[in-house]
C-alpha cells in the first residue's frame, strides 16, 4: 500500500462526496443508511389487530404471513419468530447443531451470525470470504477442511480441537447470494447441512430461484433496517415439514396441543412473532417487488456515478444471481484503502451516513480465541468496503447521475 498525502486524501474525499451527492442529493438534512417505508396496507392491517384484539402470538396475520413468506421464499414452510437472531438460533438447533459442536460461519458478517451459534452452545469456526460474492469461498473452505478436519464414523472433527463440525452457515452479504452450488458440493463432501443466514437476502435469486430455496434452512430478519420490516421479527424457511414443525413446537414453549391442559414436553422458548408484527409483515411483503426494483435502481445509479473513479469500485451482483441490493457498497482500490476513515468522516460531516463494513468477528475480543482458517480476503474487504446510503427514497429522486 502506497502512502497517501494530505492532498491525495482531500482530493479523494471531495470526489467521493460529490459522486455520492449526485445520487443522494445534497438538499436533505441526512441520508440514512436505511429507513423503513410504509406505503401499503400497514395502517389498516395494524388497526385491524387493535380493533379485533388479536395482537399477540396467535392470529390470522401470523398464519397469512407464514403462507405468503413461504411462497416468496420458494419453500414449503415458514415459521415467523421474534427476530433474526432467534430464528438462526432455532434453525441451528432443529438443524442438528448440539452444544460443544463447531459451526462454520464467515468472519465477515454481522455479529448476530456468531451470536446465534454461541447461544446454541456451539463454537463459531471462522471461514474466509470471496472477492466475487463477498460471502464464503467454497473452494478455499474445501481445501481447508481437507487438511484441518477428519471424517470418522460419519462425523467431521476439527483436528486441533477434537470437536465435531456440524453445519455450514453462509451469509448473503448485503443481499448478494453466495456460491450455493460450490457450497452444496462442500456440504455433501463433508456430510454437513447448510443453514443459511439470509437476513439480508429476502427476494434475492440464485439461478432464477429464490436464494432461500437452496440449502436446508434459511433464517430471515425483519428488523427495521432490513428490506422489509415487522418492527422486530425473523423467520425460518425450509422445505422440510419435520424441521418446520419442530421449530414451531420449540418456539411455543413445547406445549402439547390440548383443549385445556398445560403439558410441555421439553424446556423450550417463547419466540413466536406477535400478530401485530405479522400484520406489518403482510403489508410490507406485498411491497417487496417494489422495494427490490427501487434498490436495484439505486445500485445502478451508484454504479454510474462511480464509473469514472477507478479508486471507488461499486460491487456488481455475482453471475447467475439477482441481488436485492439491500445495502450498497463501494470497494476502495488497494492503493487507496488508507483513505477509508477520511472518506467516512467527510461523508458523515455532510449528513451522508456511510459506514465501514462490520469488524471481522475474529478480531473482536469476544470471538478472538475461536478456531479459524486464514482470513486474508475478509481482512482486505474489511479495510476496503464502505457502505453507502441505501434508503429506497433515493430512487424517488430524479436521476442526476
Ligand atoms: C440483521 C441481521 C441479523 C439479525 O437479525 P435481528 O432481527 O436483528 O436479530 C443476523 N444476521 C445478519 C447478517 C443480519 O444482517
Amino acid at each position: 500500500m502506497s502512502r497517501l498525502s494530505e492532498g491525495d486524501l482531500a482530493g479523494l474525499a471531495s470526489v467521493f462526496v460529490e459522486r455520492l451527492q449526485a445520487v443522494v442529493g445534497s438538499e436533505d438534512q441526512v441520508a440514512p443508511l436505511h429507513e423503513p417505508r410504509f406505503a401499503g396496507e400497514e395502517w389498516s392491517f395494524v388497526k385491524d389487530c387493535l380493533d379485533s384484539g388479536w395482537v399477540s402470538s396467535v392470529g390470522s396475520y401470523v398464519d397469512q404471513f407464514e403462507r405468503d413468506l413461504a411462497e416468496v421464499c420458494g419453500v414449503k414452510h415458514a415459521v415467523v419468530l421474534v427476530n433474526g437472531t432467534a430464528a438462526l438460533e432455532i434453525a441451528l438447533r432443529v438443524g442438528g447443531v448440539c452444544p460443544g459442536d463447531e459451526v462454520l460461519v464467515p468472519t465477515l458478517t454481522f455479529v448476530a451470525t456468531a451470536n446465534a451459534v454461541s447461544h446454541s452452545g456451539a463454537v463459531p469456526h471462522f471461514v474466509d470470504s470471496s472477492f466475487d460474492t463477498l460471502g464464503m469461498d467454497p473452494a478455499r473452505l474445501r481445501s481447508y477442511l481437507e487438511s484441518a478436519a477428519t471424517m470418522s464414523n460419519g462425523t467431521l472433527r476439527n483436528n486441533a480441537t477434537g470437536r465435531p463440525i456440524t453445519a455450514i452457515v453462509p451469509m448473503h452479504v448485503f443481499g448478494h447470494p453466495v456460491d450455493m452450488d460450490g457450497l452444496s458440493d462442500v456440504a455433501r463432501q463433508f456430510g454437513l447441512p447448510i443453514i443459511a443466514d439470509a437476513a439480508e437476502a429476502l427476494g434475492s435469486t440464485y439461478k432464477g430461484e429464490p436464494v432461500t430455496s437452496f440449502g436446508d434452512i434459511s433464517a430471515l430478519s425483519f428488523n427495521g433496517n432490513k428490506i422489509i420490516t415487522t418492527g422486530g421479527g425473523g423467520a425460518i424457511v425450509t422445505d422440510s415439514l419435520e424441521l418446520a414443525t419442530r421449530a414451531k413446537h420449540i418456539t411455543t414453549t413445547a406445549k402439547v396441543p390440548h383443549r385445556w391442559a398445560y403439558t410441555h414436553d421439553e424446556i423450550a422458548f417463547n419466540y413466536r412473532m406477535p400478530n401485530l408484527n405479522a400484520a406489518l409483515g403482510c403489508a410490507q411483503l406485498a411491497q417487496l417487488p417494489t422495494f427490490i426494483a427501487q434498490q436495484r435502481e439505486i445500485a445502478k445509479r451508484y454504479a454510474k456515478s462511480f464509473s469514472q473513479t477507478p479508486a471507488f469500485n461499486t460491487f456488481a451482483e455475482p453471475p447467475n444471481t439477482q441481488s436485492n441490493y439491500w445495502l450498497n457498497a463501494i470497494m476502495l482500490s488497494e492503493d487507496t484503502e488508507g483513505a477509508r476513515d477520511t472518506l467516512l468522516n467527510a461523508s458523515n460531516d455532510v449528513g451522508l451516513h456511510c459506514r465501514p463494513v462490520w469488524t471481522t468477528l475474529h478480531r473482536l475480543p469476544i470471538y478472538s480465541s475461536c478456531p479459524r482458517m486464514d482470513l486474508p480476503v475478509a481482512e482486505a474487504l474489511e479495510r476496503r468496503l464502505i457502505n453507502l446510503p441505501s434508503s429506497t427514497k433515493i430512487a424517488a429522486r430524479p436521476d442526476a447521475t
